[in-house]
């Protein structure tokens, strides 16, 4: 038997329309879809009623699959000689630890391909009406992960990052947000500095929340994962560009065409 393929595939940050066009021919064909707790259900119905689906996200109350777990489980389905697609949250290199499943593949010996996503990092800003750059006011922008931030042994360095760029996007940093904000402000950072938390971004549940440095913390003391913090001047022209409604917003795919109804109505856009 031949060996199958592994396509780690980015699904984009919630809303279904931002899967890529190779993302949806893929996850059409599909023998086996492995996905993550952040993969959009609307996506999962357009697998092939075939395809098996293995969820590999964390269960309530239980830990995450081993990413051994996971590594084995892409290398066995291939070496079966399935198609197989890992659907991922977002981008499969950003954060997604896509770097190392395709480091096991490879390895192994398994074909593979990569389908980049629309990471939340630049989407999730962006339908909340805040751009990462502006010409007149942000010509720099990082994304960094806040999961580390109250160790000692913390991956960023806040001391440097603090004032290096105009637009901070931090992920996985909700737990973290007093802390991070601590050293921000420590580091040079002005306590009026604009800041969002923006959870469940690009879907029917988006909330942006804004603030500043001094009260962002107070401010989005409510919010739930996932979310993700964006800091710097830019927030601020939120007020004038805010788009999206979440209200008016459809998950499902209605057409054989992809964009639902509400996004249609918005955009005038339809696909393929
Ligand atoms: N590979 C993903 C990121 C995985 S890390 C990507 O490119 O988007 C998971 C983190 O991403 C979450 O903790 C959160 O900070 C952020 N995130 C993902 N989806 C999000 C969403 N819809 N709204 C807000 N933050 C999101």
């Amino acid at each position: 038997m031949n060996t199958g393929r592994v396509y780690l595939v980015g699904a984009g940050p919630g809303d279904p329309g931002l899967l890529t066009v190779r993302g949806l021919e893929l996850l059409r064909k599909a023998d086996v879809v492995v996905y993550d707790q952040l993969v959009s259900p609307a996506l999962l119905e357009q697998g092939s009623p075939l395809s098996e689906r293995i969820f590999v996200g964390k269960q309530s109350g239980r830990h995450c699959i081993a990413q051994e777990e996971i590594n084995r489980l892409l290398i066995t389905h291939a070496c079966r000689g399935s198609e197989v697609v890992r659907l991922k949250g977002g981008d499969p290199f950003v954060f997604g630890r896509g770097g190392e499943e395709a480091e096991a593949l490879a390895g192994a010996g398994i074909p593979f391909e990569i389908v980049p996503g629309v990471s939340s990092a630049v989407a999730v800003p962006a339908y909340a009406g805040i751009p990462l750059t502006h010409r007149k006011i942000a010509s720099s922008f990082a994304v960094v992960t806040g999961h580390e931030a109250r160790k000692s042994e913390d991956g960023v360095d806040w001391s440097k990052l603090a004032t290096a760029v105009d637009t901070l996007v931090i992920l996985m940093g909700l737990g973290n947000l007093p802390i991070i904000v601590r050293k921000l402000v420590a580091h040079g950072r002005a306590p009026d500095t604009p800041v969002s938390v923006i959870c469940r971004g690009t879907t029917t549940d988006q909330e942006a929340v804004r603030g500043t440095l001094a009260d962002i913390v107070e401010k989005s003391a409510h919010v739930k994962p996932p979310a993700l913090i964006v800091v710097g001047d830019v927030v601020s022209l939120a007020d004038k560009l805010q788009w999206f409604m979440p209200v008016h917003y459809n998950h499902s795919f209605h057409e054989p065409g992809f964009g639902s109804c509400a996004r249609q109505e918005v955009r005038g856009a339809t696909l393929p």
